[in-house]
């Protein structure tokens, strides 16, 4: 074994959301920290997820309102759209978010190390053919796009390909049906791509609560997508052209596509880390496997965030990593974040809101008898003035037998995103309906809905 280098206290793997929070977090608490990363600072969240795709929400947006100015009195002479301008802009802003990071990094006095980590022993990593030792070590490395691996498949590009791309495609084939698939395609259609979406069943999100997986599968459509129920793309040809062919399950082709996205899922980086040379265990999805405080099977060895495949979100990386250092520098022995009542946004068009049961789970697990849905579809005030309509649609689940206990609040309409992280304070209080009630509603907003719902 090569002579260790350098020693830390705590050693964490990946400086993506989880990671950089809790080196950051430990070294407030006097703690000699380093973080290893092989790519690029901030992680998924900062160059290939969030921060880029929220942008790209955004400049839908503008797309979608540009059609409504009209209504609005306004006489606008659009010239044309430049995707590569606002990619150039974004481009730009992200590197300024990595030097930030860095710069955060060296303020918090965190070692940074840059290469690829991979486990030597339980108190040891190999970074560029050194070894380094620390007493704790953390697993924060994310996760990737899952490839298919069918004829042609890699002609397609993934989420980490769509922030690549210099120029709004002209015919976009989506395919897969969760958040970052609805929320891509929601984007390339706002700005005037040719826009399919390929399902395995026959709605989109079907994991979230019915209303809104019925609700923004008919918004698709309403927004000009095509929805390819039931649709898999089993070869894909590229044409002398440059275009793409795509055979389906169903017998037929799509063809004269120019760009074809994979939004399948994801699968965690654990392979080339050198987990067997340690022992940390897999579950049966192949993420890493913890216990509610982060631990892994080794006593020194923690992982959390994307690797450990449980709801998936920056924030949840995030809070994870600052709470593990707190118990394990900070005396807090029994600190551990708690992944019930986590709120969830999805960007789509319109964008959803939700938090807490479903009234699919809520049922299963209470009792049908025992659950009170308040419901609401209403036109928002802005489309008062619109020729193109959107619906908003609420849904409040309660408990009936701990007096009307709000259990699940899930919206889909304009401004839901916003909507969403007071609602969900009062939830993670324990809000009963009638505390609801008891606010003042707002007027005139969409979010009074939710204060008024009888
Ligand atoms: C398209 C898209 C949109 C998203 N939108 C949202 C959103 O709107 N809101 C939200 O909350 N979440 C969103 N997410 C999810 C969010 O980005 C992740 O949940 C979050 O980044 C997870 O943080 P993490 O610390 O677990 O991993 P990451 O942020 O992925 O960081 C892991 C880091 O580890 C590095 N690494 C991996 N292996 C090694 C190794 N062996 N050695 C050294 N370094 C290594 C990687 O390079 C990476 O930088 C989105 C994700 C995607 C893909």
């Amino acid at each position: 074994m090569a002579p260790v280098v350098k020693t830390f206290d705590y050693l964490v793997i990946g400086g993506g959301s989880g990671g950089l929070a809790s080196a950051r977090r430990a070294a407030e608490f006097g703690v000699n920290a380093a973080v290893i990363e092989e790519a690029r600072w901030g992680g998924t969240c900062v160059n290939v997820g969030c921060v880029p795709k929220k942008i790209m929400f955004n400049t839908a947006l503008h797309s979608e309102f540009i059609n409504d100015h009209k209504d609005y009195g306004f006489d606008v002479d659009v010239k044309g759209f430049h995707w590569s301008r606002v990619k150039q802009a974004r481009d730009a802003y992200i590197k300024r978010l990595n030097g930030i990071y860095e710069s955060n990094l060296e303020k918090a006095k965190v070692e940074k190390i840059v290469g690829h980590a991979k486990f030597v022993d339980s108190n040891t990593v190999e970074v560029n053919g050194e070894n380094i030792s620390a007493k704790h070590i953390l697993i924060a490395t994310g996760g990737r796009p899952l490839l298919p691996s069918i004829p042609g498949g890699e002609h397609a590009i993934t989420s980490d390909g769509f922030f690549d791309l210099e120029d709004l495609p002209k015919k976009v084939v989506v395919v897969g049906a969760g958040y970052i698939a609805v929320e891509l395609a929601g984007i390339f259609n706002a700005l005037g791509a040719d826009t399919s979406i390929c399902i395995r069943y026959d709605k989109v999100l079907r994991t979230f609560d019915g209303m809104i997986s019925d609700t923004l599968t008919q918004e698709l459509e309403h927004a000009g997508m095509k929805v390819c129920r039931r649709t898999q793309v089993t070869k894909v040809t590229k044409e002398s052209d440059g275009t793409l062919t795509l055979d389906l399950n169903t017998g037929s082709k799509m063809t004269d596509v120019n760009c074809l996205v994979w939004a399948i899922g994801r699968v965690p980086n654990t392979d080339n880390l050198g987990l067997d040379n340690v022992g940390v265990k897999l579950d049966n999805k192949g993420n890493i496997a913890v216990d509610e405080y982060q631990n892994t099977c080794v006593p020194n060895i923690y992982a959390l965030g994307d690797v450990c495949g449980k709801a998936l979100l920056t924030p949840v990386a995030i809070a994870a990593g600052r709470k593990l250092s707190h118990r394990l520098f900070d005396g807090k022995s029994d600190w551990k974040l708690d992944y019930n009542n986590i709120p969830t946004v999805v960007f789509s068009h319109p964008p959803i809101g939700t938090i807490g049961l479903t009234q699919e789970e809520a049922e299963k697990e209470y009792g049908a008898e025992n659950i009170k849905v308040y419901k609401s579809v209403f036109t928002p005030m802005y489309y008062a003035m619109t020729e193109h309509k959107v619906k908003c649609s609420m849904k409040l689940i309660c408990l009936k037998p701990e007096n009307e206990k709000v259990i699940g609040l899930h919206m889909l309409g304009q401004g839901c995103d916003e909507m969403l992280q007071g609602f969900s304070v009062a939830i993670k209080m324990g809000a009963t309906k009638a505390q609801f009630d008891d606010a003042v509603a707002i007027h005139p907003t969409s979010s009074e809905e939710l204060v008024t719902m009888r």
